[in-house]
């Protein structure tokens, strides 16, 4: 009896051992399953994001998301544009048509919610160019994204009342009038500088500075976004540095010596993030008022300090002259569209001086 009950307790021991050894196999098996399913993202993100890490600063300069459902055109390496240069020296992108997908751009950016301010100059008799280019900017300037115009001017009642998409406004800053066009000019640095220190820190992504004189014809979107941007001047794309018309007076601070500059860029149409655009605006008033106090005016007022200030800070992104043509020039076989060109206009009529 004794000996028979030391045996049953014996198997029932090795049967209990064998149940244990089977539930651990079925518990490591279920739990690595289990595991997987569950923080599998965060072992191998399948799209750079983490479930259970909160990012909360997302940096959409950085950090850039596509949608999983877009389907768009593959793209190439080896084939492309030939009849242009794409990129810089210092490999920032030269935006041409055909180098870019507009759609898979603005699906990237329309769910970062970004915002862009335009600032544009209105003195004087140039309130008359106001109508077009706000009317335009509605059909081709960032359409679809949150924008923000600021128009300086000195006449706050011809400012025309366009009618704007929802997420876009128009502000109009009271400015003081000149008898001088050379100071209505660089004085804009001055108030673009003003503006993002006092109205736009915390409220705006990007801005964009441009010339009233001009109207848009095609769109003007999310891949000219960049930290700092630069347009490419249409008159001397295909010319010598030599030819560039920089300030070559040594005593100025806008002075590029010979044989040196990339491109000769515009002062009608610049722009980036907020910190870049004030740094260059503090530099290039700085700069232009440290001149005055030696009696120079630089060649071409503040489009020479942004020359001087591009070179020495290279703009991350370039835009080709697609993007500030001139309507009074014949439009070049490598220029596929034009998307912004200054209006042809009589000086004599327009200008407070000659
Ligand atoms: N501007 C202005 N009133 C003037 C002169 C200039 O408002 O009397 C502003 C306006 O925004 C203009 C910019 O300064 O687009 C640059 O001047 P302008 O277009 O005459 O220079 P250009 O493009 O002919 O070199
Ligand atoms: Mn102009």
């Amino acid at each position: 009896m004794s000996f028979k009950m030391h045996l049953l307790t014996g198997r029932t021991v090795a049967v209990i051992l064998l149940v244990l050894l089977l539930l651990g196999v079925l518990y490591s098996y279920i739990w690595r399953h289990y595991r997987d399913g569950i923080f599998g993202q965060e072992v191998r993100p399948a799209d750079g994001s983490s479930s259970r890490v909160d990012f909360t600063i997302v940096n959409h300069w950085f950090h850039l998301v596509a949608s999983d459902y877009l389907e768009y055109q593959q793209p190439s390496i080896v084939q492309g544009r030939t009849d242009v240069v794409t990129v810089t020296p210092w490999l920032a992108p030269i935006v041409w048509e055909g180098t870019y997908n507009p759609q898979l751009l603005d699906s990237i950016y329309r769910p970062q919610n970004i915002s862009i301010a335009a600032t544009v100059f209105a003195v004087g008799k140039y309130t008359k160019f106001l109508r077009d280019f706000l009317e335009t900017a509605e059909q081709h300037f960032f359409v679809g994204f949150k924008v923000h115009v600021y128009v300086f001017t000195d006449r706050p009642k011809e400012v025309h009342q366009v009618k704007m998409a929802a997420g876009r406004q128009l502000t109009v800053v009271p400015v003081p009038g000149s008898n001088r066009w050379q100071e209505i000019s660089a004085r804009r640095m001055e108030l673009i500088q003003t503006l993002i220190e006092e109205k736009l820190q915390n409220h705006m992504d990007y801005i964009f500075c441009l010339d009233v004189d001009s109207k848009f014809h095609g769109r003007w979107g999310t891949e000219s976004l960049g930290a700092l941007v630069a347009v490419i001047h249409p008159g001397y794309y295909k010319d010598d540095r030599s030819k560039f018309p920089y300030e070559r007076r040594h005593e100025s601070t806008a002075y590029v010596a010979p044989g040196k500059g990339d491109f000769y860029y515009c002062g009608g149409a610049f722009g980036g993030l907020l910190q870049e655009v004030h740094r260059l605006a503090n530099t290039c008033r700085t700069n232009f008022e440290a001149d005055a106090k030696k009696g120079i005016e630089a060649a071409w007022q503040e489009e020479s300090h942004l020359n001087r200030y591009m070179l020495i800070n290279k703009p991350t992104k370039v835009l080709s002259p697609e993007y500030l043509w001139q309507d009074f020039k014949p439009r070049n076989p490598e220029v596929r569209i034009i998307r912004f060109s200054g209006v042809i206009k009589n000086y004599a009529d327009i200008r407070p001086n000659v």
